[in-house]
């Protein structure tokens, strides 16, 4: 038996035996030039077409973001600008069809890849429909999740929205990958099914076991053939959750949503949310090419906001700039987009866009009936905070915050509370910026870990500012989804966590298991401990 070890980022323990998802396609070659070029070019479309046709099939089997990600990755498949030019490469360079198609996609990845932020992660896809219509050129098996016939452990380099996306959860136990952090695809997706899963885990894909015992709080996977004979799984439990978050002795900790659409707000309120934590507005216009006017944006807001009638909605103004790039903004390439003109900071030059959310936002709030407060991403200093707090009045909101993702505005959290009424922690941003370590590279996911002690009294340092004058500290980064985390949070202070719709009832519930002082213990011994694991381990055995 083996014991490996990488990053949990979905609690729960299972064991069954490996599913292997196939590796991307090795490269193909250049050579040999088609005798027949106008022939070898007309081989394209059809694998195209027939990729796309089999997304759409099965995307007509499912519901919900399942169905979304799968008809999206199928118009990739039969996007005419990509199966066009490489249609144009074989008959200008005399490429075989499948390096063409490896040609043209790889172009139109790297154009995304250095866009940066959302554009980047959308590279992925573009490769997975890439390496699906090279198969479907040379007839091979397309990489990807096989048919899973039992439940089983999946084991992936990493995985791409399309390869889980119609994942039957009955069948899948855990999930472990070799790359891949804690924000990403596979860490959500895990949780959104409730099932363990450990990611950057270097060197699984090469063990040779047939078996897996899978720890996602531990960030485990032992490698047997003894756990394909127990195959067991035991699932996080969804206890029973009254619906208000409060721990065992009645202090208040808002269980609230993240969302990005309606279809979010939805999934929100059917799950449970008190609220919504964090509403990324941005998402609302990753497509457009010009500046949406007030009204656009008014009535796009208020559709989100409309599920949500008479309850708290925290809306993020922009989180746009080089990183998160808006068509309309062009601001131009930066050598260091996370550390540029990102957030709130776009703002500075371009007031005008700031003015016109607000107006829509304050709009879109009369109109929906929901209790809206604005909060600013991105912001680094008590002065930045004040800036925008006075401009979001001015514009018709009441009650103000802005988001503590930056190491400074968390070191000045007692300053900025001054010029705000609550604030909200984006531990994914605080993470990478604090370790200095990219969210989305999975070699630094240990240090992108929300258990990190060093992340955690950051946190307890802002929990304690807002404790000091009465005002709210939330957290809204991927740190408030995790149940098992969320009482240490409660302990450092934190008065509201906002998550993903799924993780809704679990962090509710674990809540409402113990009191207050439990939580302060329990948070007093991940701060002192030495690392990450030993922060999940002290915390489990003070709250067993
Ligand atoms: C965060 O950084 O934790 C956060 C919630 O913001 P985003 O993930 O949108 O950058
Ligand atoms: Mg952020």
């Amino acid at each position: 038996m083996s014991r490996m070890t990488g990053v949990g980022v979905s609690s729960g323990r299972a064991a069954g035996p490996i599913v292997r998802v196939a590796d991307p396609l090795p490269e193909p070659a250049a050579t040999p030039a088609p005798a027949d070029p106008a022939a070898e070019a007309a081989r394209i479309r059809p694998a195209a077409d027939a990729v796309s046709e089999g997304l759409f099939q099965r995307a007509a089997k499912v519901g919900g973001d399942a169905k979304a990600v799968l008809e999206t990755t199928a118009a990739m498949a039969m996007d005419p600008a990509l199966t066009s030019q490489a249609e144009q490469l074989v008959a200008t360079r005399s490429l075989p069809a499948s390096r063409a198609v490896f040609e043209a996609a790889n172009g139109f990845a790297d154009a995304l890849r250095a866009a940066g932020g959302y554009m980047a992660e959308r590279a992925r896809d573009v490769h997975d429909v890439r390496d699906r219509i090279i198969a479907s050129i040379e007839g091979i098996t397309p990489p990807g999740v096989p048919e899973i016939t039992e439940p089983s452990v999946l084991i992936a380099r990493d995985l791409a929205p399309a390869d889980t996306a119609d994942l039957d959860p009955e069948l899948v136990l855990a999930l472990v990958t070799e790359e891949g952090g804690p924000t990403s695809h596979t860490a959500i997706l895990a949780r959104a099914l409730g099932i363990p899963a450990v990611v950057a885990v270097r060197g699984v894909l090469d063990a040779a076991a047939s078996g897996a015992t899978v720890d996602g709080d531990e960030g485990t996977v032992e490698l047997s053939e003894a756990a394909v004979a127990a195959r067991a799984a035991e699932r996080t439990e969804h206890a029973d959750w009254d619906g208000v978050g409060r721990t065992a002795d009645d202090a208040p900790v808002k269980v609230l949503a993240n969302v990005g659409s309606a279809t979010d707000s939805t999934a929100a309120v059917e799950a449970g949310a008190q609220g919504v934590g964090l509403f990324r507005t941005e998402f609302c216009y990753l497509g457009a090419d010009e500046e949406p006017d007030v009204a656009t944006q008014r009535a796009a807001y208020a559709e989100v906001l409309a599920p949500f009638a008479g309850k708290p909605v925290v809306v993020r103004t922009l989180d746009a700039g080089a990183d998160k790039p808006l068509a309309f903004l062009d601001m131009g390439v930066e050598p260091n987009p996370a550390l540029g003109v990102r957030g709130l900071r776009v703002a500075f030059d371009r007031p005008d866009l700031l003015d016109t959310q607000i107006e829509a936002i304050a709009g879109a709030a009369q109109d929906s009936g929901a209790e809206v407060s604005v909060m600013a991403p991105m912001v680094a200093t008590a002065d930045e905070a004040a800036w925008f707090a006075e401009r979001a009045r001015a514009g018709g909101i009441d009650r103000v915050g802005v988001m503590i993702e930056v190491p400074a505005a968390a070191l000045s959290a007692a300053e900025i509370l001054q010029a705000v009424d609550f604030v909200s922690i984006g531990t994914n941003d605080l993470a990478q910026y604090v370790f200095a370590a990219d969210r989305m590279a999975g070699a630094l996911a240990g240090l992108n870990d929300p258990w990190q002690p060093a992340l955690l009294r950051l946190i307890g340092m802002v929990g304690e500012a807002g404790r000091l004058v009465d005002k709210s500290v939330g957290v809204c980064g991927e740190a408030a989804s995790d149940p098992h985390l969320a009482g240490v949070l409660a302990g450092l202070g934190v008065t509201s966590l906002s998550m993903n719709a799924p993780a809704v009832r679990a962090v509710g519930a674990a809540l409402a298991q113990h009191p207050l002082d439990t939580f302060r213990k329990a948070a007093r011994a991940a701060l002192e401990a030495p690392s990450a694991a030993a922060a999940r381990h002290t915390t489990k055995t003070t709250l067993a």
